[in-house]
């Protein structure tokens, strides 16, 4: 049996779940490796900026300055204990190994086990015009501002629906920028009759309620029940207009130059894929999500997911997520005993904690819904992949030319979700056409089974013409020296 400095235990991910993951496993006296494909720690919600930018935490993060200031002060707390690998992509799982990109330097490592919070990205449903320049997801106009504090444009539209629909635009607001109008496909009743699940969470309603009013008292239009139409603009100038049909039946056009789409978020869960876990539909949510149990453990043996990468519920219970996947590990692995009481009081905490997050998930769910109307009325000449430029009419026409109604096989023919993001955000919209199409349960499509690399990776192995000349042993070595400093 190794000693517990000995077990190898990887985290991936440092946003709030990872970090109270490896913060729950230095406390244990094991030494984790803790891989982030980003510069720096934070993940999503508590980015933080490049070095040198001097913006405060008040600015940056607004009501939840204080959460993020103590989830960097914890991890900095961490870095003497753990082994921090910045900028390192895992790009690929294989038995009991993760194999890691960072720059043109390639490397593996082995785990006893894994605990993946790996975050979420926007879902997107198609428009005609999402494929111009100037088209961004909400969760990038978030990004520019966060890390560059750039804004997308210098008059942006906001269109789709969710949490992040409204805290972007009020960010926007708040610093300077432009906002022409909010433009959201959820109504105001399925907001009303979501109330019994958000009331579960009163403080972060009323979190809401001052991003509404922050974007009244700048006068931003702001319209619900809306079904996007449009967005208009041309290859050489990019987005110049949105228009959508309003609650009403009238139409609408806001003239902008950018446009910040999402309809909530969908987990990452191609690292969970990878590493072998099994899935399950949730009609619900209209997604296939990695099967795990209350603490986090997957189905496969050594795997623990944690965080929005597993079920979105935001970053609180991402904290309590990544804490309790970490205590199961451990368990797991013999490291600790979970049979004193204050063990099991925790675990019945944290457990108990999530299960209001979950509720509270739930009411955000039903309040912005994922509107899978919309892919059926999409028009042919809407691009539903743009990496790989295949429209919907494409789409169709595998669907009727070759019987296609499975994902992978409809993938195979039409190349939707082929291309540079691997299905990351047409897998959902692409699916919800076939179903609509080929008129089947979305479950009957099925889902793209995870590809390794899950992003891009580098051929060349170094740039320099001196490095050209580098072996592939010295070029291992090296890398492997970079990895250890
Ligand atoms: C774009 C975006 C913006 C958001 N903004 C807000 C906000 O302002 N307010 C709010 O309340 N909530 C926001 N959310 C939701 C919030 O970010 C999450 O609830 C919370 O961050 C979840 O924490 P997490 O630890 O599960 O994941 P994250 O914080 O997303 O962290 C996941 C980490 O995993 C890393 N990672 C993922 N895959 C790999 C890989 N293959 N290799 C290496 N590293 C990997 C990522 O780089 C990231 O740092 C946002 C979500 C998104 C997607």
């Amino acid at each position: 049996m190794a000693s517990r400095a000995e077990l190898k235990v990887i985290v991936i991910g440092a946003g709030p779940a990872g970090v109270r993951a490896a913060q729950a496993l230095v406390a244990a006296g094991l030494r984790p490796v803790v891989v982030d494909e980003g510069r720096r720690d934070g993940g999503q919600i508590y980015r933080r900026q490049p070095e040198g930018f001097t913006r405060s935490y008040e600015t940056l993060y607004g009501t939840e300055a204080a959460r993020a200031a103590a989830l960097h002060r914890d991890f900095d707390a961490l870095r003497a204990q753990i082994d921090y690998l910045p900028d390192t992509l895992v790009w690929n799982v294989t038995p009991n190994t993760v194999h890691l990109a960072s720059g043109a330097c390639y490397r593996e490592l082995a785990f006893d086990a894994l605990i993946v919070c790996s975050g979420a990205t926007d879902r997107l449903m198609p428009v005609p015009g999402w494929h111009l320049a100037g088209a961004y997801s909400l969760g990038g106009a978030q990004v520019a501002l966060k890390s560059q504090g750039c804004a997308i444009g210098a008059r942006t539209v906001m269109m789709g629906t969710g949490p992040l629909l409204y805290l972007v635009a009020a960010q926007y607001v708040k610093a300077g920028a432009t906002v022409s109008a909010v433009l959201d496909t959820s109504t105001f009743g399925q907001r009303v009759r979501a109330l019994p699940d958000l009331l579960q969470m009163p403080a972060t309603l009323r979190k809401g309620f001052a991003l509404l009013r922050v974007l009244r008292e700048a006068g931003v239009p702001v319209h619900r029940g809306v079904t996007p139409l449009a967005i208009e603009g041309t290859a050489e100038h990019g987005v110049t207009s949105v228009r959508a049909k309003l609650a009403d039946g009238r139409e609408l056009r806001v003239e902008c130059d950018a446009v910040a789409l999402g309809y909530h978020l969908r987990s990452e869960t191609q690292i969970a894929d990878l590493a072998g876990c099994a899935f399950q539909f949730d009609p619900a949510a209209r997604q296939w999500l990695p099967e795990i149990d209350q603490d986090g453990r997957s189905s496969a043996a050594g795997v623990y997911l944690a965080g929005d990468g597993a079920r979105v519920r935001g970053a609180d219970a991402a904290e309590r997520a990544g804490r309790l996947a970490a205590l199961a590990a451990l368990q797991d692995l013999g490291a600790v005993a979970n049979t004193t009481p204050d063990a099991q009081a925790e675990t019945a905490r944290l457990r108990g904690e999530l299960a209001r997050y979950t509720r509270f998930a739930r009411g955000l769910r039903n309040a912005f819904p994922w509107p899978a109307q919309f892919a059926a009325a999409l028009p042919d000449h809407t691009v539903v992949c743009r990496c790989e430029a295949i429209t919907a009419g494409e789409l169709r026409r595998v669907v009727h030319e070759t019987g296609a109604t499975e994902a992978n096989r409809a993938k195979a023919f039409s190349r939707v979700g082929m291309g540079r993001c691997q299905g990351r955000f047409c897998a959902h919209a692409g699916a919800e056409v076939i179903a609509a199409e080929a008129r089947v349960p979305l479950e009957q499509v099925g889902r793209l089974r995870g590809q390794a690399p899950v992003k891009p990776l580098t051929m060349a192995l170094s740039a320099s013409a001196d490095d050209r000349a580098e072996t592939h042993a010295a070029h291992n070595a090296r890398c492997a020296k970079e990895y250890s400093e």
